[in-house]
């Protein structure tokens, strides 16, 4: 298979994304240092702070693509771990590495994990206090569905948080990142698990998501109230947020 440089159409869009998460479930952790040079951990802590989850059991917070469970860990911890989180994960391969972690890290019995798709929540509306999603939501085909979705699960005074590769809107650090990404995360890639290819194609899909405003034109779209965002390390992540009200 060859999905670097091509058109990817929206039905074949999942398998691929699918694929590529299997192969790389047990190195996931490991590529996400490498390749953000260990800056997902600190966007990943900004977002926890912004959310500032209730330190309460009745919390309940949901993390749509949660993978591995860097997210849903790190809202267990905030909230001295009393909350409730549920990862949910299209890929079967990525929530066991995070059931196996959260095991590991005496967490289990905040957590659930739930094979799902974004697109399609097996959850009641005006469920949970929180919805967050970080660097998911580009790779799920239908993301005006998967937002549609995250505003019928949340309940009213709910919050929406969005972490996002984005636009970099800082001159130099655009090139540097231009570089880096093009050619050196698929060369990781390929140092790591062998394969270039399905990182050309993540690389691809940060390119195609839309930038900061286009993006919050969607969140506002499907019904979100008081839709912000800020850059993180000039803008090659960002970070939206919503409310349901
Ligand atoms: N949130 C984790 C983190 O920040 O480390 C994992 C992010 S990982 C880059 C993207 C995740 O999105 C993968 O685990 C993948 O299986 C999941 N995913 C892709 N499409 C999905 C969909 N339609 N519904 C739910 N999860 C999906």
């Amino acid at each position: 298979t060859s999905y670097g440089f091509r058109e990817v159409r929206e039905g074949e869009k999942q398998a691929l994304v699918n694929d590529v998460f299997h192969k790389v479930a047990k190195r996931y952790d490991i590529m996400n240092d490498v390749m953000s040079a260990g800056l997902h951990r600190a966007w990943k802590d900004a977002m926890i702070a912004s959310l500032n989850p209730r330190k309460d059991a009745s919390y309940r917070s949901l993390d749509v693509a949660g993978g591995t469970g860097d997210i849903a860990f790190r809202i267990v911890e905030a909230s001295d771990r009393l909350a409730h989180s549920t990862v949910l994960d299209i890929n079967g391969s990525m929530l066991g590495v995070g059931a196996d972690r959260a095991a590991k890290k005496g967490l289990s019995a905040n957590l659930e994990f739930v094979e799902a798709n974004a697109e399609e929540l097996p959850f009641d509306s005006g469920t949970f206090d929180a919805y967050t999603i970080a660097f998911g939501i580009r790779n799920v085909p239908r993301i005006d569905v998967a937002l549609s979705e995250a505003y019928r699960v949340l309940k009213r005074g709910g919050r929406l948080l969005v972490l996002e590769f984005s636009e970099v809107e800082m001159p130099l650090l655009d090139k540097v990142y231009d570089a880096w990404s093009f050619k050196a995360i698929p060369q990781f890639g390929k140092m790591i698990t062998g394969d270039a290819e399905p990182y050309q194609y993540l690389v691809e899909s940060i390119r195609k998501f839309p930038n900061q405003e286009d993006f919050a034109a969607m969140i506002r779209t499907a019904g979100f109230s008081r839709v912000t965002y800020t850059n993180y390390t000039g803008g090659i992540a960002a970070l939206h947020s919503g409310w349901k009200l």
